[in-house]
């Protein structure tokens, strides 16, 4: 064989393997593509927007790995006043669902999401807790209360809605959905089972819970705590002094030994009731910071709704007097408790 022989047989060699590689690779793309695009349509998960943390915890405990969930509003933001921002708006066009508390908690964003209610799923999942279990807000007359999330057992309410949700959306999984909140209502269950049995020690003279904010009447009511707020008294006027002294008097007779604060309270009014019950022998510490609208940061155990709650229920009792672990529930607790 001349060189140029053996030079284009080999040349013929390589085209035969080029092409046969190149049927291989085609096949392989063809197929690749195919089970992606069955997976695809098999199993996009849903899309799901949540307004605060707290229903946001629940759609994503109870869609599981069919669904994907984005909260708008972090840690430390209060939903009361919270105006969605561009890319908010922008996110709840393209979901395929949006979860909100309702009870007019999202008071800013209201109007756009009974818009978008007109042309997409929009769950207020508040807004299915039979009203006669719902107490009058106190800021808005002629509306509820809105901070149901921290009764467990009115918010196991709002959390079986969301399962009617999902299997409203994708009937396929309805399994999976119940199996999921089988499971969460279960844990909510047991919150509020600890809960009982801690807040049950905190003695009958010191159970009343001073705190900034009105979210706590369901958890007052829960749990048999009086609750008072202290949000919006001025120092500089004479109703409150007024208001001030008698605080001061309720904390001295009832022996209570904490009053909880945010910091949307103002630092002088806090002082004033501490130096007032120490004027009349009386020690009040100031207690631990509790969640009212928002839960921790997230990826941590107070980022979540049991860990949240957990976090109050554990604080309260142990600052009024009655006995918790240190710890919490499920020894999870951070440092601090
Ligand atoms: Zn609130």
């Amino acid at each position: 064989m001349s060189l140029k022989g053996l030079s284009s047989a080999v040349r013929k060699l390589d085209v035969m393997r080029f092409v046969k590689a190149l049927i291989f690779a085609v096949t392989v793309m063809t197929l690749a593509g195919l089970s992606s695009l069955s997976a695809a349509q098999a199993k996009a998960p849903i899309n799901a927007v949540a307004t605060v943390g707290m229903v946001a915890d629940a759609a994503s405990a109870i869609g599981g790995d069919h669904v994907k969930v984005e909260a708008l509003m972090g840690t430390g933001i209060d939903p009361h006043s919270y105006r969605q921002t561009r890319s908010d708006v922008v996110k709840m066009g393209r979901a395929d669902a949006i979860f909100a508390n309702g009870l007019f908690l999202e008071a800013q964003m209201e109007d756009l999401l009974l818009k978008l209610q007109k042309r997409k799923p929009v769950f207020f999942i508040g807004e299915t807790i039979e009203s006669e279990k719902l107490e009058g807000s106190t800021a808005y007359t002629g509306r509820y209360d809105p901070h149901v999330w921290m009764s467990p057992s009115l918010w196991q309410g709002a959390v079986a809605s969301v399962t009617d949700a999902f299997i409203s959306m994708d009937p396929e999984n309805e399994q999976d959905y119940r199996d999921n909140a089988k499971a969460y209502l279960a844990e909510i269950q047991e919150l509020a089972d600890y809960g009982a049995k801690i807040l049950k020690t905190v003695p009958k003279d010191r159970r009343v819970l001073v705190t900034a904010h009105d979210a706590f009447t369901y958890l007052g009511r829960d749990f048999d705590l009086d609750v008072v707020g202290i949000q919006g008294i001025s120092t500089n006027s004479e109703a409150g002094l007024q208001r001030i002294e008698m605080l001061v008097d309720l904390l001295v007779d009832r022996k209570v030994t904490a009053v909880f604060v945010e910091s949307s309270v103002s630092e002088r009014n806090v002082r004033a009731l501490v130096e007032g019950a120490a004027a009349k022998g009386h020690a009040v510490d100031v207690g631990a910071e509790l969640f009212s609208d928002a839960m921790g940061q997230s990826n941590t155990y107070e980022g979540t709704y049991i860990g949240m709650i957990d976090h109050n229920m554990t604080s309260i009792a142990r600052a009024l007097g009655g006995e918790a672990p240190l710890r919490g529930m499920q020894g999870k607790l951070g440092a601090g408790h």
